[in-house]
């Protein structure tokens, strides 16, 4: 069996689902599962309509609708008023999610934030399946929440591999197209839990593992991984191959374009991943798995914008100890900050973190009690793999250079962006 999964830029729109089907054709699709996101930006739009119920503010009825918008409007583009089934079933997931936001009443903000943002992918899932039945492509829908099951760890929750891996061995048909959602599970009560933002990756390694597929491939709007974000460098080129190794490096100091949970279940079993464009899809792609580094042998730069970059050093100029450092660090976990490079001098000690969830302030304060704290907003951490000269000078040319730190493989340079 081969996973595929599909992302929300490559559906994003009416033309991207049919896009998908000419992908099918294409390439096959027989003895496949489909691992497919929420479309577009919907993941986004339904944080604001969370945000906006928490709030309790006016603006909800507003934000549903264009949730509800945007869906029927492709519904319209891709099957007129033919297939009334999929307005039906469509429907359904709005009402459902009416419902559970007049009748909810949890205040855990995680809890909720699942339970609603987890409609993206439901109702992305109907639309496809419905229209490769229409297109005579024969699907099933699965529901991925009777698959993978989790903890109650909401929004980042961890997989149950045991029960998850009994469940996909009984439940999933081979030798048909099958098609479920991604990012999502259910915790013991059978409450929808996520794998943490952009997990539809995760899930396609998921079902990977559990099924010994023969390999996965995700779709994209890139020609593969490139040695760069194409968006920020006009000269990205792609990688032909890569490493799980590197790929797990690379995913981990940023590289969006995997994400970093998807490599260790398929190197485990070492099953390749493809990343391939969903525009030309019968091009090679890269191919992550067992061999060579990197091939062709490229420095790679990775691009982590609006990082803090924070320096504590002790009010008396004593030494910064790892009683402190210990200390520091079990705050930054408790804020779920995250850190991405450390520096420590005899007095002081500097971390750039990234503040996803607007806890610094508070963070901050408790810190201010004991350390003399220094910070600088919205810094830029560059990273490059297999650094030379001559990419350590293209990235630091013309601009203020507040750190650099260096290992045999590796070089991280933060960049004040004022
Ligand atoms: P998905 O729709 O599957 O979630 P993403 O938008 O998360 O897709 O990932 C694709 C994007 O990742 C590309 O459009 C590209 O801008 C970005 N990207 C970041 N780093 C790289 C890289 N090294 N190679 C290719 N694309 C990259
Ligand atoms: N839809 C989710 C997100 O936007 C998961 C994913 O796309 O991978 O984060
Ligand atoms: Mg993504």
């Amino acid at each position: 069996m081969r996973v595929f999964k599909f992302g929300g830029a490559s559906i994003k729109d009416a033309e991207g689902i049919k896009n998908v089907y000419d992908v099918l054709q294409k390439v096959g699709y027989d003895d496949v599962l489909l691992v497919v996101s929420a479309m577009g930006k919907t993941t986004n739009a339904l944080e604001t309509v969370i945000k906006d119920y928490f709030e309790k503010s006016s603006a909800l009825k507003a934000s549903v609708q264009e949730v509800k918008k945007y869906h029927n409007q492709i519904l319209l583009d891709l099957f007129d008023s033919e297939c009334p089934a999929v307005f039906e079933d469509v429907n359904k997931k709005f009402l459902e999610l009416d419902y559970f936001l007049e009748h909810n009443k949890s205040t855990n903000y995680n809890f909720v934030y699942d339970q609603v943002v987890s409609y993206g992918e439901l109702i992305s899932t109907t639309i496809l399946a419905h229209f490769m039945n229409y297109k005579n492509i024969p699907t099933t829908w699965v529901d991925v929440r009777n698959l993978i099951k989790t903890n109650t760890n909401y929004r980042d929750a961890e997989v149950d591999w045991a029960l998850t891996q009994e469940n996909i061995s009984k439940n999933i048909q081979r030798n048909q197209l099958n098609i479920t959602q991604g990012f999502l599970g259910s915790d013991p009560n059978n409450f929808t839990t996520t794998l943490g933002r952009e997990g539809s990756d995760y899930t396609a390694a998921i079902f990977a593992y559990c099924l010994n597929a023969q390999s996965v491939t995700i779709w994209k709007d890139v020609p593969g991984v490139m040695n760069a974000d194409p968006r920020y460098f006009e000269n990205a080129q792609l990688l032909n191959q890569i490493s799980y190794r590197e790929a797990i490096e690379l995913a981990f100091y940023g590289a969006t374009v995997i994400h970093p949970k998807t490599l260790q279940p398929l190197q485990k079993k070492e099953i390749p991943l493809y990343v391939k464009s969903f525009i030309n899809p019968l091009l090679k792609g890269t191919s992550v798995s067992k061999g060579n580094t990197l091939e062709p042998y490229l420095p790679c730069y990775i691009v982590k914008r609006d990082q803090l970059l924070i320096s504590l050093s002790s009010i008396d100029f004593s030494f910064i100890m790892e009683e402190h450092i210990s200390e520091i660090f079990s705050l930054f976990h408790q804020f779920k900050l995250k850190v991405n490079l450390i520096q420590n001098s005899a007095i002081s000690f500097s971390v750039c973190v990234e503040d996803k969830f607007d806890n610094f302030k508070e963070v901050n304060a408790i810190l201010s009690k004991k350390f003399k704290v220094d910070y600088t907003e919205k810094v830029t951490l560059y990273t490059i793999r297999h650094f030379n000269d001559t990419a350590a000078q293209m990235v630091e040319e013309g601009k203020k250079v507040l750190l650099k730190q260096l290992s045999k493989e590796t070089m991280q340079i933060i960049i004040s962006e004022n």
